[in-house]
């Protein structure tokens, strides 16, 4: 059963688990479901193909209008709670390495003026 529930938590588009802080699990008016950075990425305009059944949706109002669905969210709140709450690791791994790190190459003054004039 795990496995299956394994599947129905993974989103088709980029096979990520969903989880409840960035990858919300959201549903297209064909029922099926995929993660919103990914709808945010399919939507064109205000359409939106789904990546599983091809149908085109006029969704006006964004992504964000589109809804959750309440069983997948308490089975992503259900894995979280086994697995431990998503790790934010993709985000800080886009921070730059140097964020926290004050020392620097020393300030090199130039003066540029003495070699104009
Ligand atoms: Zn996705
Ligand atoms: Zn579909």
């Amino acid at each position: 059963m795990s496995e299956l529930r394994d599947k129905l938590i993974e989103c088709p588009v980029c096979l990520e688990t969903y989880d409840s802080v960035r990858r919300l699990p959201r549903t297209l008016p064909c029922v099926h479901s995929l993660c919103l950075p990914c709808a945010a990425r399919l939507l064109d305009g205000t359409q939106l193909r789904c990546p599983e059944c091809r149908r085109e949706f006029n969704i006006p109002g964004g992504v964000r209008q589109l809804p959750g669905n309440p069983t997948l969210a308490s089975l992503v709140e259900e894995h979280e709670r086994v697995a431990g709450p998503p790790q934010p690791a993709a985000d800080s791994q886009q921070d730059s390495p140097g964020t926290g790190r004050e020392a620097q190459d020393p300030v090199q003054v130039k003066h540029w003026a003495s070699d104009t004039k």
